[in-house]
């Protein structure tokens, strides 16, 4: 950054919070913005503070200006001052040390290939990516006896790494340190990226995939082969409903959905050993004890025992074709290393992100690549308590509600609630100046959060960057927009039950009411005027699916129903993009149902 740069970034940030320059979060700022927006942001802070036209304003005039562009008709102002608001606030605010550690680690479980200078490899089939769909891929194909190479853009980190600082952990853990957003900053898109995938920062929760949807979805999903594939998945993972002490949250939670008459259960959850306490609240940074059965330490230890090769920080670039058919993969390590490696067969489990990119730089798997985005669109509520919450602390997820799951045509959402750490109410919470903001975050002992997880119609693009990278485009439509207003009114209306003294939205000025009669009506006009669109409610994806769908033909899909690509032979599709459409449910348990299904089927195709 040249000087006028940094004076620029550190003014904004101030601006933000008082103290930020000397907590480092310019730089940090500067660090988590997503590679594609870097220039762009450079360019804005050379002019920002031409002749000291914003530092030299007074507090008031500053914090006016950022809320100017926060509420400004014009979408990229809004996107740039979400971009600085969560730059800002995240990295100043997730730096809190854990008031109880875990104790010491088991040793690592994985003897992962890293490879040294350029690297040749062959086998029978390699997998590309680790998470819940490429990891139960490696075991049952090495189970069957295939010579497996398993390639992962994400380092290895194993349970003594887990558990730590939240900044630390998107940092190491997240695609992108958690920051990318669709384009038009509408949605924030999280994923891992580390050995294990996403399994090893979620939530834990198993919800076998719901009858309704796999009616929808038909073959192979209503099959009995399906449902030997959910058995093993879940008895694999331990699927438990009793390892779910409910946390605080959770109680706050079912107190008001009781009190309302309302549905409300417990969740299945993928642990052995769960301390469900505050080591628990922690584990979306990984879990230290190792008792979430990610893949790290299930299907994962599985291949790696039946002598599959797991090549950490080595990202695919392409899927060699020849005659119509895939014969490897082309790679390269975080180090410059050049890895190629010959394979009988090529399963693209990348996520939802990049397995379209990966295709898409293929050259392979036609006009649907990218296509039939699903987010799961997530919004939260917050209510503040007399008592003592501490929001970040308990089960991760223990308790949820299916009371408006069905809104109509099997469209509608899940209530969750989830560990509430500082940076995450930074992230979703509205900024009207510093000191309002600062006064919100020490009020979190007493807060609580309801997650409001939609079943979207709506359907977004992933598009491939010239630089190669994944650029999503999504947009939620009306009848989307309609139903996260009924959550928003059911999760005021749960909270108001459990005795909330202040209940307000994720719109980006603050929304909010003191419960009392006829008060929540104007809690919902005041949303409705503030909006939902880009900018003006933050939403964020944790489920992303659907961008290299399954279907029946190649006029509407990326694969069949085995997973294979109807372009080309030998490359299949094993991971949360092959949904036909929103789940509906948490997808985990889903992805390596189906994983698992389609593996098995190669395996004895090419045994
Ligand atoms: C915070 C959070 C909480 C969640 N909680 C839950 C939950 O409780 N229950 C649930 O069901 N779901 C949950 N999810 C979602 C769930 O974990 C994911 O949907 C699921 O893991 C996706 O599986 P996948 O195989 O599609 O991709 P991933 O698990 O994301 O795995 C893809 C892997 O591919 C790697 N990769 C990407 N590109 C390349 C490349 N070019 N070359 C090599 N490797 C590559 C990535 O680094 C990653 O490791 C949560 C998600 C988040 C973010």
């Amino acid at each position: 950054m040249t000087r006028r740069q940094r004076r620029a970034l550190a003014s904004i940030c101030e601006t933000f919070v008082e103290g930020a320059v000397d907590a480092g979060v310019p730089d940090a700022l500067l660090e988590l913005t997503p590679r594609s927006d870097r220039r762009a942001l450079l360019a804005l802070l050379s002019v920002w503070d031409v002749g000291g036209r914003f530092s030299r304003r007074s507090r008031d005039a500053r914090e006016a200006a950022l809320r100017a562009w926060r509420d400004s008709a014009i979408p990229a102002r809004r996107r740039v001052y979400h971009g600085l608001r969560r730059g800002t606030l995240i990295p100043f605010h997730a730096r809190t040390e854990p008031e109880q550690t875990a104790g010491p680690a088991a040793p690592p479980r994985l003897r992962p290939l890293h490879p040294e200078g350029d690297t040749q490899l062959s086998c029978d089939v390699c997998v590309v990516g680790s998470g819940a769909g490429g990891g139960v891929a490696a075991a049952v194909l090495a189970e069957a006896g295939l010579d497996v190479v398993v390639l992962e853009a994400g380092a290895h980190h194993e349970d003594r790494d887990f558990g730590g600082v939240e900044l630390d952990a998107y940092r190491r853990l997240y695609y992108e340190s958690a920051a990318p957003t669709s384009i038009d900053g509408g949605i924030g898109l999280l994923a891992g990226r580390c050995v294990g995938g996403t399994t090893v920062v979620n939530y834990t929760t198993s919800f076998r995939t719901p009858d309704a949807i796999r009616a929808e979805w038909g073959e192979p999903f209503t099959s009995r082969e399906y449902d030997a594939s959910l058995e093993a998945v879940c008895t694999r993972l331990g699927v438990n409903t009793d390892e779910g002490l409910p946390s605080s949250r959770d109680r706050a939670m079912a107190r008001g959905l009781e009190r309302l008459g309302w549905h409300v259960a417990e969740m299945p959850r993928n642990t052995r050993g769960c301390e469900q306490g505050a080591i628990c609240g922690r584990c979306g940074f990984g879990c230290p004890l190792g008792a979430k059965q990610s893949t790290l330490v299930t299907w994962l230890v599985d291949a790696d025992a039946a002598g599959a090769r797991v090549v950490p920080s080595t990202r695919a670039t392409r899927v060699v074709v020849a005659s119509g058919r895939a014969r490897g993969v082309e790679a390269e390590t975080t180090s410059g290393g050049r890895v190629t490696v010959g394979a009988r067969a090529v399963v693209a489990a990348a996520g939802a992100l990049n397995t379209p990119v990966l295709l898409e730089r293929s050259g392979v798997g036609g006009g649907h690549v990218g296509k039939h985005l699903h987010l799961h669109p997530t919004t939260g509520v917050c209510g503040v308590f007399e008592e003592e919450i501490r929001p970040w602390e308990g089960t991760l997820q223990a308790l949820y509600s299916d009371q408006h799951a069905e809104l109509g045509d099997g469209y509608g959402l899940k209530y969750e609630t989830a560990p509430v750490h500082p940076g995450v109410l930074a992230a979703f919470a509205p900024w009207e100046d510093a000191r309002q903001s600062r006064d919100l975050l020490a009020r979190l002992p007493h807060l609580s959060g309801i997650g409001l997880l939609l079943r979207d119609r709506s359907e977004g693009e992933v598009q491939t960057t010239r630089a190669g990278e994944p650029r999503v485009r999504y947009r939620l439509n009306d009848a989307d927009i309609a139903n996260v207003r009924i959550g928003l009114d059911g999760a005021a209306r749960i909270f108001e039950a459990a005795g909330a003294r202040e209940i307000f939205s994720s719109h980006a000025q603050w929304t909010a009411y003191t419960p009392a009669a006829g008060r929540r009506a104007a809690f919902l006009a005041a949303a409705d005027a503030a909006g939902y669109g880009p900018g003006r409610c933050t939403f964020y994806s944790f489920h992303l699916m659907g961008s290299a769908r399954s279907g029946a033909s190649p006029s509407a899909s990326v694969t069949g129903p085995t997973g294979e690509t109807w372009s080309t032979r030998g490359l299949y599709v094993m991971d949360g993009s092959s949904f036909p459409s929103a789940s509906g449910v948490n997808p985990m348990i889903t992805i390596e149902a189906t994983a698992h299904l389609n593996a098995r089927r190669l395996a004895a195709e090419l045994t």
